[in-house]
This record gives C-alpha cells, sequence and structure tokens, in this order.
C-alpha cells in the first residue's frame, strides 16, 4: 500500500501559478499538497511515517493539463480507449486531459457527458474532462444542447475536427456560452478554402506535387470568429493556431479586450512541412506521418509560434493527440487520416526548444511548463495547474537533461502515429502523480 504521506525533497520545484522557481521539498498528505518548504527556509523534519521520492536534480512541477486530445472511446476503441489514452497521458506527464468529442456517436447531450465520467472513473489513470459538441453530430446544422452538457461536466464545447460554417450558429453558440460559462473551442478552417489540400501550400506542396491547403483557410476563419467573440462577448478559445498571421490576429484581439485564448501543438512549434518530403539526400518520404491539420507550416510561421508562446499571445500547449490504427496511415499521403499520436513525445519535444542548437529564439522552461500547467487550466477555468498548499496533489517529475530514443512501438498509446519514430529526444517525465497516487513511474 502506498504511504498516505509522501515528500518529494531536494527537487527544482517550478510552479508559474506562484513564481516559484527554487530548491525544496513537497510534501503531499492523501489527495493533498500540504507542504512546499524552500531548502534556504526551515523545512520540518520528516517523518517517519512517509515515503521520501529523491527529487535531487528533478523539476518538481504542476501536472500538465492537456486541453486537446482525442481518446477515440466510444466507438473508435481500435484506435484508442479512455484506458490506453490516459496511460499514454500519464507517461506524458499530463495530470488532466480534455477529451474531443468526435466519437462514435458524437458526445452531444448530457448523458453522453455522464457516460464518459463513468467509463473514466473505472478506467482512466488521469482525470478526464469531456468537451461537449457545439452541434448536434457535429454537423453544423443544429445547435446542441449546450447548458445541459455544461450542468453534467462538459468543460467546452467544440466540433473539432469540423468548423463550424455558419457564422449564425457560433454566435449563438458564443452566447450559450457566456450563460455557462464553459469556452467554445474552435476548429478554425474554411473548408472552401482548403478545397481538398492535404498539406501545406507553399514550396514544399510544389515539390512533392501534393495539393496545397492555404494558410489563410485557418486565417479567414479566426477573422471571422473574433468578430463574433468581440461582438458577443462569449469565451472563445481558438484550437491548434498554426501560421503567423494568425498570431497577429490573435495579439491584436487580446489588446483590443477580446475574451479570447489560444493553444499550440508541440509539433507545430517544432517541426515544419519540410518534415512531410523529409531529410535524407535524395529520398522523398511523402510521410503519412507528418498529415496532420492543420498542416506544419513553414519556418516563418514556426518561429512567430515561438514568439507567441514566449509573449503571452498563446496561453497553452495542447497535444491535440491524434491516434490511429496503421491502416489509416498505411496508404498513399492524400488518403491517410490526418493526425500525430502525441501525448507521449510532448515534453521530449517540446525541450527542443529550451536549448535550441540551431539560432531559434529559445523558450525557458518555466514558459513552457507555464504554457502546459497555469495558462492550460485558465484557458478552461479549472482549478489546477499548481502546487499551491490546499491544491490537488497533481504533479510531475521532469529530467530535463536524460536522453531517449522514441520507440512507437513502446507508446501506452495504441496509435503508433508519430513522424518521431527512432528521433533521439532529451527529457523524460520521470513521475506523473495524480490525487497523491503515483500512476507512472520511470527509474533512474
Ligand atoms: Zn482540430
Amino acid at each position: 500500500m502506498q504511504a498516505a504521506r509522501i515528500r518529494i525533497a531536494n527537487g527544482r520545484i517550478l510552479d508559474p501559478s506562484q513564481e516559484l522557481d527554487e530548491r525544496g521539498d513537497v510534501v503531499i498528505e492523501n489527495d493533498r499538497i500540504v507542504g512546499v518548504h524552500w531548502a534556504s527556509g526551515h523545512a520540518p523534519a520528516s517523518s517517519p511515517a512517509e515515503r521520501v521520492v529523491d527529487a535531487e536534480s528533478l523539476v518538481v512541477a504542476p501536472g500538465f493539463v492537456d486541453l486537446h486530445c482525442h481518446l477515440r472511446e466510444p466507438g473508435l476503441e481500435y484506435k484508442e480507449t479512455i484506458a490506453t489514452g490516459t496511460r499514454a497521458a500519464a507517461a506524458g506527464g499530463f495530470t488532466t486531459v480534455c477529451c474531443m468529442p468526435n466519437t462514435e456517436p458524437t458526445l452531444d447531450t448530457a448523458s453522453d457527458i455522464e457516460w464518459i465520467h463513468a467509463v473514466a472513473h473505472r478506467d482512466a489513470v488521469v482525470r478526464v474532462y469531456p468537451i461537449g459538441a457545439i452541434t448536434k453530430g457535429r454537423l453544423g446544422i443544429e445547435l446542441a444542447e449546450l447548458a445541459d452538457m455544461g450542468r453534467a461536466g462538459a468543460v467546452a464545447f467544440s466540433d473539432d475536427g469540423n468548423p463550424v460554417r455558419s457564422g449564425k450558429l457560433l454566435r449563438n453558440a458564443l452566447s450559450y456560452a457566456r450563460i455557462t460559462g464553459r469556452p467554445v473551442v474552435d476548429h478554425c478552417e474554411d473548408h472552401d478554402l482548403v478545397d481538398g489540400g492535404v498539406m501545406h501550400e507553399g514550396s514544399v506542396s510544389s515539390r512533392l506535387g501534393l495539393r496545397g491547403a492555404p494558410a489563410e483557410s485557418e486565417e479567414a476563419a479566426i477573422a471571422r470568429d473574433l468578430a463574433l467573440a468581440q461582438a458577443v462577448g462569449g469565451r472563445l478559445h481558438l484550437a491548434h493556431v498554426s501560421t503567423a498571421h494568425s498570431i497577429e490576429l490573435v495579439r491584436d484581439a487580446k489588446a483590443r479586450g477580446t475574451r479570447v485564448t489560444a493553444e499550440v501543438t508541440p509539433h507545430h512549434l517544432v517541426l515544419t512541412h519540410a518534415w512531410v518530403a523529409g531529410f535524407e539526400e535524395g529520398v522523398t518520404r511523402y510521410d503519412t506521418n507528418c498529415r496532420v491539420n492543420p498542416p506544419l507550416r513553414t519556418e516563418e510561421d514556426r518561429v512567430a509560434l515561438i514568439r507567441g508562446v514566449a509573449d503571452g499571445t498563446i496561453d497553452a500547449i495542447a497535444t491535440d493527440h491524434a491516434p490511429h490504427d496503421v491502416v489509416d496511415k498505411n496508404c498513399e499521403f492524400d488518403r491517410a487520416a490526418p493526425g500525430i499520436s502525441g501525448l507521449e513525445t510532448a515534453f521530449g519535444l517540446l525541450m527542443r526548444l529550451v536549448a535550441p542548437t540551431n539560432g531559434d529564439p529559445a523558450l525557458p522552461l518555466a514558459t513552457i511548463v507555464r504554457a502546459l500547467t497555469m495558462g492550460a487550466s485558465r484557458a478552461f477555468n479549472l482549478d489546477l495547474g499548481t502546487l499551491r498548499v490546499g491544491a490537488l496533489a497533481d504533479l510531475v517529475l521532469l529530467d530535463p537533461d536524460a536522453h531517449w530514443t522514441v520507440d512507437v512501438q513502446r507508446f501506452h498509446s495504441k496509435g503508433k502515429n508519430s513522424p518521431l519514430d527512432g528521433q533521439d529526444l532529451r527529457g523524460i517525465v520521470r513521475l506523473t502523480m495524480v490525487g497523491g497516487k503515483i500512476v507512472h513511474e520511470v527509474p533512474r
């Protein structure tokens, strides 16, 4: 049996919610944090009844909160389940995941939301917060029962995978979101402008002869929806923002006082459309594991996203974990299902931004942790992402300097679809704790 009292001893405590970056101890009793003691202060002597976890040379941070993942249950259990997806989350340092409603059937009623809570209670190892659909069946025709779903515990509303094509419907959804206090999560994409594009429209798509989706297919949708949010006043959250001009639109809207928050994915922060073709001399890959929606963009876009995280224009880093079966990816590029299985590589990938080797703008570890914890938590109004005394004991121990090689066959996720297979990453999640319970541990 696990000791009721645990001391995480002598780690670098990094908690942006308290602007804390100090060496010390975190003490947990049952499911709560009961003490945070700095080495410089007077830590009470350890009592014999507690388990001590040595965090020397490790970072102690709040557990990561993922605002955007696909757990595929109900209906698509061959791609992922709540059991496997939450184990992948724990391995990636995520103590909370918000799951998208594009399941079969769509999560668009209060009883669907209750069902997710019941299955999560039985199968999940991290907290699972369902997101309800904006429109019935995600068809973009009729508004779903947002208030009922909100009462049943939906943390946000989204038709993710599809944009809400009708501006009028989205405006109505934002009005309801004002009543429920829950954000509308916007998959910003103008399908007419995408026009069957399967990667970013640019130099690489021309070279590969693949149909491209232009940057403005995202930017035009964001501009419309920011105008609606400004008019109605409901909370708008922009999913997976991916272009330089999108960042400018969000920055301007925030400066005008629009209630908007935004997220980016680790893959858009680190990879570009060049990954689709690959980097081997004389070999063109057409890597279907790089097919993702929105598509991997240009280097200029990527640098703008990094700057957006650095200056707070972007509130959160969210994985958009999208596991697929091998048959969904083992096909021609334009027939492949879009998405990357991203929960287990998120931290290692983001660590490439902390000490870049290629002259990129660097992101301090504290900024990345902020976007994965406090920033994400605030965007959805969740009371999470902090190591404050009295808070739920959701935390991670990070080993930022340890290296590992990605092997998708060792993923906890059923989705082995990652372009990072075989890559060397720096940064290992050593321990994940949810409500005082250790749900993932990698010995040193
Ligand atoms: Zn989406």
